[in-house]
């Protein structure tokens, strides 16, 4: 993909974006809008060309996407499967579960940041360190070039510090099939098994009878380090039949659950995973990184309209829910207790909720009443004694 920028020879910028991924560009995108023409904003990215790195999925609840965004989805399934070995429990819901791969949004995102003359792009740099300095903070980059700023957005995402910490963790192929080993109209949202260390299930997105991207994936501390490859083979082969095939594309990932929060800093906007973005509970980040970008340029545009320097900007996030944290938090306690129980928890949510409930408790969108009847759907005194028994919150 072609990203070629002119590079201004000032190292002075009002705002400075730190990482052009997901909310880096999106933000940027958000910010090539005319209003905010009269800022210097300066994107500083590793990466020297913008590929397919990953695949986006949500579930496309009304409101899920900011307009800009809309229409970017490829593929839509509305029916999907929860099982495992003893259950198969096939949903239906209005709402559809959407894929996007990366590169349909780093194209538009660049696109529109392109049109933007206010907005430069600096690839292959990486920021090392900032510390504050005289009318905002200054920059080191690796490599030790220098620059100034008004205010730095950090999307840096967040790596896994210590094999204590909670980590989803998975990798993805996608395949090409010879034999018809998968029905599209049906994606699987977690095939579970029985496991001691985590919880694992295999997650298929099926595009045609014989292309799909089958991932397996694990919740587990970041201790546990399985081999990937032979159970995505096993997978192939054993579920969906599977034993010719080429990988046309690969990801993976491992995303800290519940990343370590550094102490806010003046000038300083986490944004992304980095701003506390991603669902414990789901591994889910995008649409709400989406709404984050739209909401900081919001806030900006306020801010600059009642002419307060940028220095004293200080948005206040829109992050998951507290109350979706704290189950989250009191769920994983109950699922490290008896990783084999994990998956009839799961299995029981999805029975016992409708389908679309389910969708909008996933997607952080749930009502109290929703809520109550996820949380009537668990053994109740067990969640109870890890909710209210005194045991440590992590
Ligand atoms: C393979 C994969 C699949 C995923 N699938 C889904 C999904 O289906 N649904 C969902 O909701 N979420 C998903 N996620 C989680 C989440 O949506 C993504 O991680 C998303 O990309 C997070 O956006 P971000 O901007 O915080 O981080 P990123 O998109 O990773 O962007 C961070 C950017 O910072 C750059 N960077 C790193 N270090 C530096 C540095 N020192 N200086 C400057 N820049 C730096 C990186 O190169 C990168 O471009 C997935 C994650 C992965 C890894």
């Amino acid at each position: 993909m072609q990203t070629a920028w002119n590079f201004a020879t000032e190292q002075s910028w009002d705002i400075v974006i730190a990482g052009g991924g997901l909310a880096g560009l999106s933000l940027a995108a958000e910010l090539s809008a005319p209003e905010f023409a009269h800022l210097r904003v300066l994107v500083i990215e590793p990466r020297t060309s913008y590929l397919r790195d990953r695949t986006w999925s949500y579930w496309s609840v009304s409101g899920a996407l900011p307009q800009r965004w809309q229409g970017l989805a490829k593929t839509l399934w509305r029916k999907w499967r929860v099982s495992d070995a003893s259950k198969n429990l096939l949903c239906e819901s209005r709402t559809a579960y959407a894929m996007l791969p990366a590169d349909a949004f780093y194209e538009q995102a660049l696109a529109q940041i392109r049109q933007a003359s206010h907005i430069q792009f600096k690839q292959g740099y990486s920021l090392h360190n900032f510390r504050s300095a005289a009318q905002g903070l200054m920059l080191e980059m690796l490599g030790g070039e220098s620059l100034r700023c008004g205010c730095l957005i950090d999307t840096r995402p967040p790596t896994v510090q210590s094999p204590q910490e909670w980590v989803q963790h998975f990798v993805g192929w996608e395949v090409q099939t010879q034999e018809a080993c998968f029905e599209p109209e049906c994606m699987d949202l977690m095939a579970f098994d029985q496991q001691t260390k985590g919880l694992h299930f295999v997650y298929c997105l099926p595009y045609s009878p014989h292309s799909a991207l089958v991932e397996t994936t694990w919740i587990s501390r970041a201790q546990h380090r399985p081999d990937y490859e032979a159970e995505i083979k096993q997978a192939l082969l054993s579920r969906f039949k599977c034993e010719h095939y080429e990988i046309t594309f690969r990801e993976q990932g491992a995303l800290p659950l519940w990343p370590a929060q550094t102490s806010p800093q003046p000038n300083v906007i986490k944004l992304g995973r980095a701003g506390g973005a991603l669902r414990a509970s789901t591994g889910y980040a995008f649409t709400a990184t989406l709404w984050q970008a739209q909401y900081v340029a919001k806030s900006l545009q306020h801010h600059l309209s009642q002419s307060i320097s940028l220095q004293n900007w200080i948005p206040v996030l829109p992050t998951i829910s507290r109350l979706d944290d704290w189950m989250d938090r009191v769920l994983f306690r109950v699922l490290e207790d008896d990783w084999p129980a994990a998956p009839g928890y799961f299995l029981a949510m999805f029975e016992h909720v409708a389908p679309d409930a389910m969708v909008r408790f996933l997607s952080g969108r749930s009502t109290w009443v929703e809520r109550l009847a996820v949380m009537n759907s668990l053994p109740k005194l067990r969640f109870l004694k890890a909710a209210f028994g005194g045991e440590k919150l992590e």
